[in-house]
């Protein structure tokens, strides 16, 4: 039977979600391409006049050449060719249910409430939880497990970047036990094919506690407002700050860092170069999450000073660092950072994401009656990623640094991935990659994959209570109708009905 065409719904709800929608067009084939080993020594270009950073709201959009190539939509049979219909049926079942308002709202109640301590109760919870949700957006309760999804994924043609599920670590005990987690997870990828994990993810907030990350980040700003402070504890760095970056966190002098405190951060920095020369070891390169901005200066400047201490095979980046567009300093901070990385001859790459804090970080800075640290609008959020995006990929082509670009934004998709075309890049050029969360955005993941482009799904596994908050995230990042899953279930939808109506097709 003849592929049917998107439902007009489906379109006009994408281009809701996204600033514009992507036309839908029909391009031939290229399924699970190879993927070639890194070239030798990359040939560094002069560098190119930088585009103008955005720096506040106003800042537009200097995209350029994007809007040449689209994306492959409407062929549903190739789109989910990896996919079989069990899978599809679950996957297609699991978003509708997370869209329902009700099916998010009992979930946050449940998990929230009393009932859970009644161990009946909780065992329960835990048992559907781990069936359904869990099942669809995590790898498994343990590396074993999580193996096998990562070669299923594999076969699939998408890479794995493997999260252990660790929320915040309380004191020096849990950061011990969480850097033994995170060792696990690096030298577990020593046994399979070097190519199926592309990173290994970590969380700073997870090897120091996160109110020492908040007092680093007081004293980072602080410096940063009188250059004359001096913080013994500080090591050499790439800029977290730029000039437009709000310091409201940090309103008065705070005090130096304790004895104990010092203490702890040198047990932090100790952590994070077990975790470097491990992942050096594994030749694994270090994909550092993103928080809220009341400790990110100090996760930056882990990173940072990680980067300028460890680098990777043949001088690759082995810390990629986490910018976030919706932030209004973000393009500003990333060119600054990576201006000071080259002069400094550090190899630093950078995940791109819009940012996940949104509501917290309005409702923070409304409480203080300052400024939000936020876009005003949606479209100056697309705008500073698909800005950010540009940059990186210059940076790439010009042979210098890495990016992620973890997106589930279609039109970004389709914009960086013309930027890179439009740059001459290889689409499997090993320094830029695309990533999306597993078990969502599916149809951008594909069809990125389909054009030739390295993607990797973030895979999320760890016991399922331990990986609850993660899943309660997810369940409000997908509910409401118009969630950005809601191209997915439609085409998945269409898949389905054409499986059933022309079964051996
Ligand atoms: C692989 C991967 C890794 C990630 N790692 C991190 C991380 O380390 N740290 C982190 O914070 N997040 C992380 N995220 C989550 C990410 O920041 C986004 O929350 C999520 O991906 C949705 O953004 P999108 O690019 O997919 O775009 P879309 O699907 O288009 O989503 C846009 C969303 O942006 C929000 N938004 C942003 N700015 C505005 C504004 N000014 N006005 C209104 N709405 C606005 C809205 O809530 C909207 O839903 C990660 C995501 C992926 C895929």
């Amino acid at each position: 039977m003849a592929s049917r065409s998107v439902h007009p719904k489906v379109i006009r709800n994408l281009r809701r979600l996204n600033s514009s929608a992507p036309s839908i067009t029909v391009v031939p084939p290229l399924i699970n391409p190879g993927r070639p080993e890194k070239v030798a020594k990359r040939p560094l270009q002069p560098t190119p006049t930088p585009s103008p950073p955005t720096t506040t709201a106003d800042s537009a959009s200097t995209s350029t050449n994007s809007s040449d190539f689209q994306l492959e939509l409407d062929d549903t049979k190739r789109l989910f060719s990896s996919v079989s219909t069990p899978k599809l049926i679950k996957s297609a079942s699991m978003l509708k249910i997370s869209s329902y308002d009700r099916a998010a709202d009992f979930g946050l109640w449940i998990m929230t409430s009393g009932l859970m301590n009644n161990p009946m109760v909780r065992k329960l919870v835990l048992a559907a939880t781990e069936h359904t949700f869990y099942s669809h957006f995590c790898a498994g309760k343990d590396l074993e497990k999580a193996s096998r999804t990562v070669e299923k994924l594999w076969d699939s043609g998408l890479g794995a970047m493997l999260d252990y599920g660790l929320e915040h670590a309380t004191d020096n005990e849990s950061c011990d036990r969480n850097l033994q987690e995170f060792l696990r997870t690096i030298n577990s990828t020593k046994s399979v094919d070097s190519c199926q994990v592309s990173f290994v993810v970590v969380k700073i907030t997870a090897i120091c506690p996160p109110s020492l990350l908040r007092r680093v980040s007081d004293l980072l700003r602080w410096e940063q407002k009188d250059k004359s402070l001096h913080l013994p504890w500080k090591l050499k760095n790439l800029p977290v700050f730029s000039e437009s970056s709000p310091l409201y966190h940090t309103m008065t002098r705070p005090p130096p860092l304790s004895r104990e405190e010092e203490h702890d951060l040198e047990l932090a920095y100790e952590r994070l170069d077990k975790i470097c020369k491990n992942s050096i070891e594994a030749n694994k390169p270090l994909l550092i999450d993103a928080e809220d901005t009341a400790i990110q200066p100090a996760i930056d400047y882990f990173s940072y000073s990680a980067a300028i201490k460890y680098t990777g095979k043949e001088d690759d980046p082995l810390i990629f660092n986490t910018i976030q567009a919706y932030l209004k300093d973000a393009k500003e901070r990333l060119v600054i950072a990576k201006k000071a990385a080259d002069k400094m001859g550090v190899p630093v790459g950078f995940k791109l994401v819009r940012g996940a804090y949104m509501s917290s970080e309005k409702q923070f800075a409304a409480s203080l009656g300052v400024k939000s640290p936020i876009h005003d609008d949606i479209q100056k959020t697309h705008n500073c990623f698909d800005d950010c995006a540009e940059f990186l990929l210059e940076e790439v082509a010009r042979g210098s640094g890495s990016v992620v670009l973890a997106t589930h934004n279609i039109e970004s998709g389709r914009k960086a991935a013309s930027k890179a075309i439009s740059l001459g890049l290889e689409r499997n050029n090993p320094y830029f990659q695309f990533a999306q969360l597993y078990g969502m955005a599916e149809v951008l993941s594909f069809s990125l994959r389909n054009e030739g482009f390295r993607v990797s799904k973030y895979l999320p596994f760890g016991p399922v209570e331990q990986i609850m908050p993660y899943l309660l995230r997810r369940a409000e990042e997908n509910r409401g109708l118009l969630a950005a899953s809601s191209i997915d279930r439609a085409l998945m939808k269409k898949e389905l009905l054409r499986r059933l109506t022309s079964p051996g097709s």
